[in-house]
């Protein structure tokens, strides 16, 4: 099966929305945004770094511009004649603009060197290769204070990683390059406004120990301003570009960067600010101008995918679609499958499953409840099949459920078994009296007339009513009860109610015994016999026919009469045979009476066989009789089924020259109508009207109008059954053809049909009729 989650269904546009375009725009653009973000990150992570190497750059050149200073310094101040020179009273100003200044300025690119004594006194100053006057120092002496006094040893601080303090220790990681002979404090400071390398540096001669307070020697003042020259040093040699002093920091906007300026002290100078170099934004602008086409290249790769993907699954969905529509129609299929094996098409009741299974389960549950069933027979539902055909046969059996259901009680079922049978189970209300009201209720409803077809038709039903204890229950058992019923109300005429009794049920085992023993005494052929009663002429003086009628000489039931054993050679099948036989033992005696004709009867059953009238046109022809001699006698019940094929085997027989009497005549349906249908020869007046001659009026008056029906469709007329002379007397008057009745004779044994005169049997007749 498919599909059976819960989840509702998704039509295939939104299942493919949601499982593959949303899925895959949300992936496009997060791959894009990722891509961006990290190629982004990438690129400021590494400019990020380029610009803290290239700020480390700054910081070093800045340090190796203090430590040349101090180094540039080194080589005039610790040096015998310049230390000479200077303590001379007054040093020869050329001496020191050849050795010192134009040394320091142009080799060393100092722009200021200024020479002071023991007591801070300028001697000598030279600015940009220029002497100067040494008057100078007054402008630059307020800042270069601090470290001049640090130099001297008269301001106690720690040194700075470039300088070398009287009584103090190398700053660790100093970068230090002078001589430990050298004292110099060296530092950033800001001179006239601009930020500037400066070095104080103690002169001393270079051979001999320095003697006297450290204090008071003369002292050599060396500064270098950053801007300038430096500036165009950092971009040539470190690759700072752009570089400059700043007197704020430096907008990163604008592509420039700055690092603060501070003296060891702490002190800001300024700010030194570049153009850093940004190679992962190029890389970025660069990735950028291509990364549209890549992810133009991403997107389309991307859709490429959804349409497979799209057609895959629309395909998908239009084969789910064709298998889902299968199982829907299987489904419909298994339903009405499930529905028709539980059900009668024609009434859309249960039908005998669904009926067997509730009465099963209702058995199984008969611990808590009692259990009854109803079988409902139609009577003469085959007549109206017959006579106004199917459709309205069809059309009483819907009318029949309807009403039928109408009173159906709570709880019960109501089943049509097949055919013109009913069944109601029930499981409450099982009191004799509550079933006895439902079998009536059910019978007056069925005796109501149904208009059926533009015609109103009338029929019955037969009730068998079987009610099931909680020690008796089973299915099989009821069914056979309520059958058995059934079958006795029919018995006994029919259109009636009974409930099953025991004595039923032992008539039923008599009647299977009975069963058994014909068949062994058919085929033993013992024990049955042919009885013959003449049949006279209407004087009742001479003996015209016979009348073969089967007897049975039961070894412990003594003889029996066919009214007790053809209904159940009927029923089992043994008709064929038994009616064969009573055929060719008619033909036999009828050979030794010529001038009789032999009368045999013939149940309805032996002429639903298909090749009945050519099975006897044979049977009589190998006796060697002549079929004129044979009188077929048949009851209306032939009439009443297959019309077609009885009048067919009926005008067979008669074109062979057999001859056809309707036996019983009067008690059947509609015996005048069938008359027209059917050819016969011979009517036979029921012996049940016959027995009313002479009692009532009206039965002579019946008698007469049917010999003048009979006489009027040439038919010849028979009354059987007549036992008195004044019933003989009164049927010859109303000029019936033949008499036949105990008043002549009952059915002789072959043995006692003695020959008389003319071939006419000398009979034993008791009450021969006084003419
Ligand atoms: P049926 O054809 O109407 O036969 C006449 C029955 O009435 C016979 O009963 C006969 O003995 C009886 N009967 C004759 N005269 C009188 C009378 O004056 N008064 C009274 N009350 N009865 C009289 P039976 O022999 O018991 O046969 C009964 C029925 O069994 C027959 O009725 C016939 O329909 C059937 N039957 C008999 N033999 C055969 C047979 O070989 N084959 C078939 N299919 N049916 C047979
Ligand atoms: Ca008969
Ligand atoms: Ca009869």
């Amino acid at each position: 099966m498919f599909y059976r989650s819960g989840l509702p269904r998704l039509s295939p546009v939104l299942r493919f929305t949601a499982f593959v375009a949303a899925p895959a725009l949300c992936l496009a653009v997060a791959l894009v945004l990722f891509g961006t973000w990290s190629l982004w990150a990438t690129a400021n992570q590494v400019d990020e770094s380029i610009r803290a190497r290239q700020a480390d750059d700054v910081h070093l050149a800045l340090g190796a511009v203090l430590d040349d200073l101090a180094q540039s310094q080194a080589g005039v101040a610790i040096w015998d004649p310049a230390y000479a020179e200077v303590q001379k009273a007054r040093p020869d100003a050329e001496w020191l603009d050849k050795n010192v200044g134009v040394w320091l300025n142009y080799v060393f690119n100092h722009e200021l060197d200024i020479i002071i004594d023991g007591q801070d006194r300028p001697v000598y100053a030279m600015r940009n290769g220029e002497r100067v006057s040494p008057a100078i120092f007054a402008r630059v002496q307020p800042t270069l204070l601090p470290l001049i006094q640090a130099a001297r040893g008269s301001l106690h601080r720690p040194a700075n990683t470039h300088e070398r303090l009287p009584g103090q220790k190398l700053a660790p990681n100093t970068t230090v390059r002078t001589s430990p002979a050298a004292f110099h404090a060296t530092d950033l400071v800001e001179v006239s406004g601009r930020a500037a390398a400066a070095s104080v540096m103690r002169m001393i001669p270079d051979s001999k120990l320095v003697v006297g307070a450290p204090g008071r020697q003369p002292m050599l003042v060396s500064i270098r301003f950053l801007d300038g020259k430096l500036m165009g040093d950092l971009g040539r040699i470190r690759g700072i570009r752009d570089a400059r002093i700043l007197s704020t920091p430096a907008v990163m906007k604008a592509g420039m960067f700055s690092v603060p300026l501070r003296s060891s002290q702490g002190v800001l100078l300024g700010h030194l600010g570049w153009r850093p170099d940004m190679p992962g934004r190029d890389i970025l602008r660069s990735i950028a101008k291509r990364g549209g086409a890549a992810a133009a290249a991403l997107i389309v790769l991307l859709a490429a995918l959804v349409f497979v993907v799209g057609r895959l699954m629309f395909r998908d969905a239009r084969s789910i679609g064709a298998l889902e529509a299968a199982r829907v129609e299987l489904q419909a299929k298994e339903a009405r499958a499930q529905y028709l094996a539980n059900h009668d098409v024609l009434t859309s009741l249960p039908n005998r499953a669904a009926f067997n299974r509730f009465v099963d389960g209702a058995a199984g549950n008969m611990a808590q409840h009692a259990l009854g069933v109803l079988l409902i027979d139609l009577d003469k539902f085959k007549h109206v099949n017959d006579t106004l055909g199917h459709l309205a046969g069809d059309q009483l059996i819907q009318s029949v459920a309807g009403r039928l259901s109408a009173q159906l009680p709570k709880g019960g079922l109501l089943a049509r078994l097949g055919g013109d049978e009913f069944a109601i189970c029930l499981t409450e209300g099982l009191g004799p009296e509550a079933l006895r009201a439902l079998a009536e209720a059910c019978l007056s409803e069925l005796r109501n007339p149904f208009p059926i077809l533009g015609s109103e038709v009338q029929i019955g039903g037969s009730i068998g009513i079987a009610v099931g204890t909680p020690r008796s229950a089973d299915r099989t058992e009821l069914l056979r009860k309520a059958d058995i019923a059934m079958y006795s109300v029919k018995a006994s005429g029919r259109d009636g109610y009974r409930f099953f009794t025991a004595e039923m049920d032992e008539s039923l085992a008599n009647r299977r015994e009975l069963e058994d023993d014909l068949r062994k005494a058919l085929s033993a052929r013992k024990q049955l016999f042919v009885a013959y009663q003449p049949k006279m002429d209407a004087t009742g003086t001479t003996v015209v026919g016979l009348e073969a009628l089967v007897r049975w000489d039961h070894p412990a039931k003594g003889l029996l009469t066919p009214d007790l054993f053809i209904p159940i050679a009927e029923e089992a099948g043994l008709i064929h045979a038994l009616g064969s036989w009573v055929l060719a033992e008619a033909c036999r005696v009828s050979k030794k009476w010529p001038e009789l004709t032999m009368a045999v009867n013939v149940s309805p059953v032996q002429f639903k066989a298909g090749d009945f009238a050519a099975a006897v046109r044979s049977l009589v022809q190998r006796c060697g009789v002549h079929p004129r001699q044979i009188e077929l006698e048949v009851t209306e019940g032939i009439l009443l089924d297959d019309g077609e094929e009885v009048r067919a085997a009926l005008h067979d027989l008669r074109d062979a020259g057999f001859r056809i009497a309707l036996d019983d005549f009067g008690t059947g349906y509609s015996s005048l109508s069938y008359l027209k249908q059917f050819k016969v020869d011979r009517i036979k007046i029921d012996k049940s009207f016959i027995k009313r001659v002479g009692r009532d009026q009206e039965a002579i008056a019946i008698v007469q109008a049917v010999i003048a029906l009979g006489h009027a469709m040439n038919l010849s007329v028979t009354a059987e059954g007549v036992e008195t002379s004044e019933q003989g007397s009164l049927l010859r008057t109303a000029g019936c053809n033949e008499l036949q009745g105990y008043l002549f004779s009952k059915a002789l044994r072959e043995e006692e049909l003695s020959v008389g005169i003319n071939g006419i049997p000398n009979l034993p007749i008791t009450g021969r009729w006084a003419s």
